[in-house]
């Protein structure tokens, strides 16, 4: 279920009310008159003009909202459903829609363009309208990166086998800083010997080959929760690869320092700037520095000119052009890198990831070498 659909006729991607208000405004029908209920040729017009925002197949079927009569409350929000011609859910199985059982539920990796919430927010508002005041993009440009980032995800996959369980062991694992020297027996004779700080340096020993090879990801130990959710969520299946958005990825993250560095609407701070890839307040606008790069063939050179246009464009004659969605198609990409990593990076290995029965038995293992060590001596 959707609350928005990508509408050929209207050219943009719109949720149930204001399709509704559009095919009001072409029918000649007067603007007061509520559509109640909608005129079965609408319907069928719906069904053939309207396709899901992220998989881009058809047959929408319209869900009016509903209201409860006794408390005004919303029971249930307007939405689009898409059903085959057997009956059946028809969204892609890679499609975010796809058996979601959560009613009217928005694409994951949708952004409000048209958000007034933050002033970063109306920043990003202004750019999106004057990029389609200029010409620089539109909706069909807009469905042409939804388009790109779903094929990313049709053709490049993985099975996902790891547990949760390796998140928090490699999380933990990677936390410790090395305190140099490696454990010996006669460092046992020390009276005040910290055992767990040398088991966690043995582990470390142990797993140096992780260790020397570590994610190169920035703002990854953030992600480690909402990695955990997604291993969950999609445990054993065959997910998207992050790995084949990476050099996109790095482009996005460079074109959103470039924004925010050089126009003062989008001034943030330093902390923001190292975290723009894992801060869901950046989310708007790495949605539009990555539509500038899609619409420049993926060339910094070309999007930072848009930019730049837009930057030095006058105040746009209206903010309702900036009410369109757009796509962050980075959304989790952090927090899926973590998990590729580490599926690649474990796999083979002999590892339960039972991180705190490993640090026990190595430090049962440390505190037998030294006992050893002293019978010897004795
Ligand atoms: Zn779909």
């Amino acid at each position: 279920m959707s609350a928005t659909g990508f509408s050929h006729h209207f050219a943009r991607e719109l949720d149930v009310e204001q399709l509704l208000e559009l095919m009001k405004l072409g029918s000649g029908i007067d603007q007061s008159d509520t559509i109640d209920p909608v005129p079965p040729a609408w319907l069928e017009h719906i069904r053939t003009d309207v396709e899901c925002p992220s998989c881009f197949v058809r047959g929408a079927v319209l869900v009016r909202g509903a209201r409860s009569t006794r408390t005004g409350k919303a029971l249930r929000q307007a939405h689009f459903r898409f059903i085959g011609s057997d009956g059946q859910d028809a969204h892609h199985p890679l499609c975010d829609f796809y058996h979601s059982g959560a009613p009217a539920s928005r694409n994951e990796h949708a952004v409000d363009f048209g958000s007034d919430k933050s002033a970063l927010a109306r920043a990003v508002r202004k750019l999106v309208c004057s990029g389609i005041e200029l010409g620089v993009f539109d909706q069909i440009a807009m469905r042409d990166l939804r388009k790109w980032f779903f094929e990313k995800r049709l053709q490049n996959r993985f099975d996902l086998a790891l547990t949760p369980e390796a998140v928090d062991w490699y999380s933990k694992l990677m936390a410790y800083a090395s305190s140099g020297l490696p454990f010996r027996p006669v460092h046992g004779e020390l009276a005040r010997l910290d055992w767990k700080q040398a088991a966690r340096q043995r582990l470390r020993e142990r797993h140096a080959q992780l260790v020397a090879s570590p994610l190169r990801v920035y703002g990854w130990p953030k992600e480690a929760g909402r990695a955990k959710a997604l291993i969950i969520k999609h445990a054993n299946q065959r997910v998207f690869d992050p790995a084949s958005l990476q050099s996109y990825y790095a482009q996005t993250i460079s074109l959103v320092r470039f924004a925010a560095s050089h126009y003062p609407a989008l001034a943030i701070s330093q902390r923001q700037l190292y975290d723009v890839g894992v801060d869901d307040r950046m989310r708007a606008l790495m949605a539009l520095c990555a539509l500038l790069l899609n619409v420049s063939g993926w060339s910094t050179d070309l999007a930072v000119e848009k930019l730049i246009t837009l930057i030095n464009a006058p105040e746009p004659r209206t903010t309702t052009l900036g009410n369109m969605i757009g796509l962050n198609p980075f959304h989790d990409y952090v927090a899926w890198s973590l998990i590729r990593h580490l599926s690649d990076a474990v796999a083979g290995a002999d590892i339960n990831f039972d991180h705190d029965g490993e640090i026990a038995a190595i430090e049962h293992g440390l505190r037998a070498e030294h006992e050893e060590w002293r019978a010897r001596k004795s």
